[in-house]
């Protein structure tokens, strides 16, 4: 058998020695990831939706009402925000443990599943009882500590790839979730950078491909974010349909009422009405898939 499989940058032997949680034990070894009412990795496909920044309750109460509105059941919101720069705009502060609040206050409300992103050990317990999903962003991908003490909770993880990570350094890290007896792991792809190739168009590149690689060799769902893979509103919707038709397990998608008064990023969200029309077309491609979107 030839040691490395081909077009991935992991052989056989990582799969069976360094990854043997995450690698599959035969060709339809899957997990389906249930969430309350969703479920990653069967046929649905969900969609956690919402803001970057949990900004205020107006906001986020107003996404999820508009959610529920479309009958999607999964929504996305930051409290603690790792910004690439220290500096912030007048109209940012940190929600924090408020924001986390005002997330499950919107969830119980509309009757959403909710995911948030952890920086800190002290914030656990508190991410734990607001939400449903602890996400772990893509700069703590390496963050072990985290990630053990995360896993150990037993609640469902997302985990995003660090745009400068390999596949092989990705599982090396989804690894030690399920080392700690968590099988409640979701992977998400949100964007590499990688010099010398698309930087000229874009900050960070969709890895498309990733998705049928990590099918090929693991046996856990994976979702897309093609809000910060494109950072840009107009090309949210083509990759996103494009992470359909590739087998993602879900989309992890900002959206606000009002993008360029957003908090934080605003260049990538998409205002209700392009949401509304992508979310009509992503059922058209789930159909012919035979697959579908919640
Ligand atoms: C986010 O989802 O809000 C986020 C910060 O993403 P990433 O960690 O992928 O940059
Ligand atoms: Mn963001």
């Amino acid at each position: 058998m030839q040691n490395k499989a081909p077009g991935k940058d992991i052989s056989f032997d990582d799969l069976k020695e360094k990854i043997p949680l995450c690698a599959k034990k035969s060709i339809n070894h899957k997990t389906i990831v249930k969430v309350k009412n969703i479920s990653f990795g069967g046929k649905e496909i969900p969609f956690l939706s919402g803001p970057n920044t949990v900004e205020s309750p107006e906001l986020i109460n107003g996404i999820g009402k508009m959610l529920k509105s479309l009958k999607l059941k999964g929504m996305r919101g930051g409290a603690f925000k790792p910004l690439t720069f220290p500096y912030r705009s007048k109209k940012y502060f940190e929600p924090g443990m408020q924001g986390l609040q005002w997330l499950k206050k919107a969830k119980d409300k509309n009757d959403l599943v909710v995911t948030t992103e952890i920086m800190e050990l002290k914030y656990l317990e508190a991410v734990c009882k607001a939400t449903d999903i602890i996400q772990i962003g893509s700069r703590n991908m390496q963050n072990f500590p985290l990630l053990t003490e995360c896993a150990k909770t037993k609640m469902p993880i997302m985990l995003k790839r660090h745009y400068g990570s390999s596949l092989r350094d990705w599982l090396g890290a989804a690894e030690y979730i399920l080392a700690e007896g968590n099988k409640n792991l979701i992977l998400c792809e949100r964007g590499v950078s990688v010099p010398h190739t698309h930087r000229s168009t874009s900050r960070f590149l969709l890895d498309l491909q990733v998705i049928p690689a990590v099918k090929e060799i693991t046996h856990l769902p994976i979702i897309s974010d093609p809000s910060h893979a494109t950072f840009w509103a107009p090309w949210v919707e083509p990759m996103t349909l494009a992470s359909i038709a590739a087998g993602c397990d879900g989309i992890l998608m900002e959206v606000h009422p009002d993008p360029k008064n957003a908090a934080v990023d605003p260049l990538q969200p998409l205002n209700y009405s392009q949401f509304r029309k992508l979310i009509n077309k992503s059922k058209k491609i789930a159909k012919c898939i035979n697959r579908k979107i919640v």
